[in-house]
């Protein structure tokens, strides 16, 4: 007999033998067991389905009227992680700011060069309200409920100052005044004017604020005119390097000169994002660059705007803007804001594309 034969024989008689083994009667009692344990089973998980069921829409009521999203947790001064919560009537607001005007100058753009279609190539309908997305992963919200219920009494507003077109004869005040406030903010600097305020850029990273970059030129011609990215991303890598020399610390977010809209398109955000920069725009435009002499127009044009859970204020490196800030961080303190400066590691996104790669 061979081996396979062998071991056809053995199967068999294992076949036969638990066949013969089985009981009728034994096996009536276990099929009972098991219908019984099957049937009590099924009823507690009813009764627990039931119970899960109630208790999740009665706590869901309580968030029912906004949406929660939760950011990628701010650090501020006050140390604590933040929720962001955006109710549904926000989408679709945030307007106001005039893409077209040069923050920077006031001149205004080439209506023409706006509408040029080699820039705006393959861009999807957007409006200028930033994206303030989810946090990624997060638990489905039915999941959360307790935690968000949680959190919302103890939110807090968030607001990330952020001023544009230094180093300037400004910057070493602006420092000052968050340090007396034991605030700190975001700085996007130009290139050309580093050179010769190495000191004043290094004391301003060292008080704990954010050296972000400004490209080197802030020339709207040089950085747009082609449609094309590779100038800007240069610019903005020469740029990461200067600032690395001086703070020791590359930076990698950008803000485009003048905004993102409408100079940037998909294709120009597809070679930002490979570049792995991340890029703001703002939320709030404080029109501080129109209001020379008049720092109320800027508090008030502040004071009009701010309403969100959190704020990315444009301001700019000028003497009205000096005069207004100490009064600018008081509202918004009164107005319930943390300060917060901007943190790689808790990236938001703020740019008016909604994209989410920046
Ligand atoms: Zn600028």
């Amino acid at each position: 007999m061979s081996y396979l034969e062998r071991m056809e024989e053995e199967a068999a008689r294992q076949t036969r033998s638990s066949k013969h083994a089985k009981d009728p009667k034994k096996k009536l009692r276990t099929l009972i067991i098991t219908a019984l344990i099957l049937t009590s089973t099924s009823l507690v998980f009813c009764a627990y389905a039931t119970g899960s069921v109630l208790h999740k829409s009665k706590s869901s009521g309580a968030v029912a009227v906004t949406a929660p999203k939760y950011l990628d947790g701010h650090t501020t001064d006050t140390g604590q992680a933040q929720p962001v919560e955006e109710t549904a009537e926000e989408a679709g607001e945030t307007q106001g700011n005039d893409p077209g005007l040069d923050p920077g100058t006031g001149k205004q753009a080439d209506p023409e060069k706006a509408a040029d279609p080699s820039i705006n190539e393959g861009e999807e309908a957007k409006t200028n309200e930033p994206a303030v997305p989810s946090q990624p992963g997060k638990p489905a919200p039915s999941q959360q409920n307790q935690a968000v219920q949680t959190q919302m009494t103890t939110a807090k507003k968030v607001v990330y100052l952020t001023f544009d077109d230094g180093p300037s004869k400004y910057t070493n005040q602006i420092v000052d005044i968050l340090n007396e406030k034991g605030i700190h903010a975001t700085f996007f600097m130009i290139g050309n004017q580093l050179s010769g305020n190495e000191k004043t850029v290094k004391n301003a990273a060292q008080a704990g604020n954010y050296i972000g970059m400004h490209s080197m030129t802030h020339d709207k011609d040089t950085l747009y005119k082609s449609g094309s990215s590779a100038k800007f991303l240069k610019e903005y890598k020469r740029e990461q390097e200067m600032i690395e020399k001086i703070t020791g610390t590359a930076p990698w977010l950008i803000r485009a000169p003048y905004g993102s809209h409408p100079y940037i398109g998909k294709s120009f955000r597809d070679d930002i994002a490979a570049a792995r920069f991340k890029m703001w725009d703002w939320t709030v435009d404080s029109k501080d660059w129109s209001y020379s002499g008049k720092p109320n127009r800027i508090i008030q044009e502040v004071k009009r705007q701010v309403h969100r859970d959190t704020e990315v204020i444009l301001m700019h490196e000028k003497a009205q803007t000096v005069q207004a800030l100490p009064e600018i961080i008081s509202v918004l303190q009164k107005k319930g804001y943390a300060f917060a400066v901007y943190k790689p590691d808790q990236h938001i996104v703020v740019n008016f594309s909604k994209d989410k790669r920046l």
